[in-house]
């Protein structure tokens, strides 16, 4: 048998980085880790291809080739998965799909051969099983939440790994919060299940031995839901760091209580973790209670960053407007809270309702709901009727973009952030140092000469080699990512 799986493309977002990727001459951030999760629970008899199409374009040679087609999308993918589906049935492929966008809308597939419904861990082997005598079902919904001790190291060698800036591995799925817009706890559940300190440390083992060096992404949506297990992973992780002399630095997903924990932080610190994406959301306390996140609310939001950039760790942020309980003037208030917060990247949303959610069964009762969501919280789309005047909100969200993303104001934040966040001098081994000089060339290029905004770069280059010399890399990396989000929003907001 020979199975192609197919991952959808992203548009462009805040989160594709697209400018700031080519720079390195990557094609993409992450590679798809569940198509090549779902691979290695495959039979080892089966001939696997893997066509990434943020990567490389799909041909018709590619599925021709293919007996089966597998395909995974989150919300933001479904205009591309349509394409690729419509194509597979064109030349008469049997298609099976599955991922987060199916779980929540999978009657939007009338015409997909075979439907995977939640987690894939117990219902692909029943699949399996099934197509050998011929009686595979249109639908495998899972019954439960698998446990992840289930999950198969990823076959990382599926992808061209030099595409990727970055590998990820997942260790938990689920969280114990309860916030109205996630669907996570919908689609995952509320209590977090982890892998075991073994399997995270094959998953490294194996990104090791398939020589990626660098920035690896945790990609749980809260790494510390379960703190406990991650108290007990941590000292695993820093031994292996160690053994192998930090060949990678680590990014995942919390949530803001992690600034409580010092025994966290101190050992995510010593793991090499550099950056951790908070949901933050906005510093309006009414606000918080609204969207049930009730832990954002104990302490100051600016205390807890402030904690967690102490320990090297950069934040990076998710804001949201569009709150009922939003005040006039939530948007001069989102501006201020990012600019004393020190968070570069700070990605800024308009409140959506994801299929599905607690938020979404609100607004429905409510009878607000206007239509589906992109599943892209930064075009300036809204689907629900808000209690702001609709035109003064997507307005006034647009002025946020265009002040955070502004030169001035961003270079200014990286540099307050280089002040607050001091990094261990760790440099991850193996790194390409040709490579790394022909990517600043093109940042001082494009940065320095072509853009716009070059007199506002010069003068942060300045400042930096002035006072940051030591974290003059992380800096440059910082100017480029800004530089991603400018274009985004020149789109956004023009
Ligand atoms: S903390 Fe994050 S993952 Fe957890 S419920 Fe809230 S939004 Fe969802």
């Amino acid at each position: 048998m020979k199975v192609l799986l197919v991952y959808p493309e992203f548009p462009d977002t805040y989160w594709s980085f697209r400018y700031a990727l080519s720079f390195e001459g990557k094609k993409a951030a992450f590679p798809p880790l569940g198509l090549m999760t779902i691979a290695s629970m495959l039979p080892a008899s089966w001939e696997r291809r893997l066509v990434d199409l943020n990567v490389r374009e799909l041909k018709t040679s590619d599925l021709e080739w293919a007996d089966i087609v597998f395909a995974s999308a989150m919300i933001i993918q479904k205009d591309s998965l349509h394409q690729v589906v419509a194509r597979c049935k064109s030349l008469g492929k049997r298609i099976v799909v599955g991922g987060p966008y199916i779980t929540t809308s999978s009657a939007d597939l009338p015409e997909v051969d075979h439907i995977f419904i939640g987690e894939a861990e117990t219902t692909l082997p029943e699949f399996l099983r099934d197509l050998e005598h011929g009686t595979a079902k249109r639908i495998y919904q899972a019954e439960e939440r698998p446990s992840l001790a289930l999950t198969p190291v990823p076959d990382f060698q599926l992808a061209d790994l030099k595409s990727y800036s970055a590998m990820s591995i997942q260790y938990s799925r689920g969280c114990p919060f309860q916030c109205e817009f996630c669907d996570i706890i919908e689609i995952y559940g509320r209590r977090p299940r982890t892998k075991t300190n073994e399997q995270v440390l094959a998953e490294l083992e194996a990104l090791y031995h398939a020589h990626w060096r660098g920035m690896v992404m945790i990609v749980d949506d809260n790494f510390i839901g379960n703190k406990p297990n991650v108290k007990r992973l941590l000292p695993a992780l820093i031994d292996w760091s160690e053994a192998h002399h930090f060949p990678f630095s680590f990014v995942t997903e919390a949530s803001v209580n992690l600034a409580d924990d010092e025994e966290l932080l101190e050992g995510m610190r010593q793991a090499g973790f550099r950056r951790v994406f908070l949901g933050i959301e906005t510093p309006v306390e009414e606000s918080l209670k609204e969207a049930q996140k009730l832990q954002n609310t104990r302490h100051s939001l600016l205390d807890s960053v402030r904690k967690i950039q102490h320990y090297g760790m950069e934040v990076m942020a998710g804001f949201i407007v569009g709150f009922d309980n939003d005040p006039e003037d939530i948007f001069e208030r989102q501006i201020r809270f990012i600019r004393e917060s020190a968070i570069p990247l700070a990605m800024v949303g308009l409140l959506n309702a994801l299929p599905d959610t607690q938020l979404w069964r609100r607004l429905k009762r409510e009878g607000r709901l206007v239509m589906e969501t992109t599943g892209n919280n930064t075009d300036a789309s809204l689907n629900f009727i808000p209690k702001m005047d609709a035109t003064r909100l997507v307005e006034g969200y647009k002025r946020i973009l265009q002040n955070i993303y502004s030169p001035a104001e961003y270079y200014q934040r990286v540099l307050d952030c280089l002040k607050f966040v001091v990094q261990d001098k760790v440099e991850p081994r193996g790194r390409n140092l040709l490579r790394d000089a022909i990517t600043l060339g093109h940042i001082m290029f494009t940065l320095g000469i072509r853009d716009r905004a070059r007199r506002e770069f010069w003068r942060f280059f300045r400042r930096v080699t002035a006072m940051h010399r030591k974290d003059f890399a992380h800096a440059i990396t910082l100017a480029a990512m800004g530089y991603h989000f400018r274009k985004l929003t020149d789109t956004y907001c023009n």
